[in-house]
């Protein structure tokens, strides 16, 4: 079921608006099955464009995930084959949804990329395909698209937790970092954070500095494969 929200900002532009829709945290699209119960209280209010932008990044970012997890584990084949299906255009209702899936597969076709054409940065600690790993080829994940979504994690993850939302007063920063560059924010997370899970699909441990809501330090597990860190403070700090 869809929250209703009342008449106000758009958590994601900050904007006003009279009416809202409610934006999961993470997509429906992204259980194969039944949603686990609690996801559907994680809804945030976002305005119609916002919400479509976000769906769209969401959409593809899904494709490439599902390919990268373990097959082996009934509850990511199920992502496997409906990701597959969304981007196989035999499998369109009509005409019109049988060309996006085309294009949507097409999308995904261009991330493949060969080992020596990956860029350095494009490290990300425990992801990987596990079915060939002496694979010379790779899916590259535009680092740009999974910042995006990491802030838009984050700005929810708040917004549920503490209902503040992160304006201008505030900096975000979404990083990749290998656990061993980090170990004393992990190690501070891990001793005073919290722990907010969502099925096998995401967890997030945040560590909130008591008296500056809503700064902070998240560290955000998706799929228990892809992981990033995210830094809310004070701007100017
Ligand atoms: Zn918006």
């Amino acid at each position: 079921m869809s929250k209703r929200f009342p008449p106000g900002k758009c958590i994601h532009c900050l904007k006003d608006f009279e009416s809202l829709t409610s934006d999961h945290l993470l997509p429906k699209a992204w259980f194969p099955k039944d949603m686990p119960e609690n996801i559907g209280r994680w809804q945030i209010p976002s305005c119609s464009e916002c919400n479509k932008n976000y769906g769209k990044l969401e959409e593809d970012l899904l494709v490439a995930f599902s390919h990268c997890l373990d097959q082996k584990d009934p509850l990511c084949k199920g992502l496997y084959i409906k990701a597959k299906r969304s981007i196989t255009p035999s499998a369109g209702r009509n005409e019109r949804d049988s060309e996006k899936r085309k294009k949507k597969r097409a999308r995904f076709w261009k991330k493949f990329v060969h080992i020596s054409q990956v860029p350095k940065s494009a490290f990300f600690p425990r992801f990987g395909p596990n079915e060939v790993p002496n694979s010379d080829w790779g899916l590259l994940i535009p680092e740009e698209s999974l910042k995006k979504f990491g802030e838009k994690i984050i700005r929810g993850i708040i917004y549920i937790t503490k209902k503040i939302y992160v304006n201008s007063a505030h900096e975000m920063s979404v990083v990749f970092q290998h656990e061993k560059n980090i170990k004393d924010l992990i190690n501070l997370i891990d001793t005073h954070g919290e722990i907010h899970e969502c099925g096998p699909a995401i967890s997030i441990k945040i560590w909130y500095a008591k008296d500056y809501l809503p700064c902070g330090i998240f560290d955000i597990l998706i799929w228990r494969k892809v992981r990033m860190y995210g830094f809310v403070v004070k701007r100017g700090e």
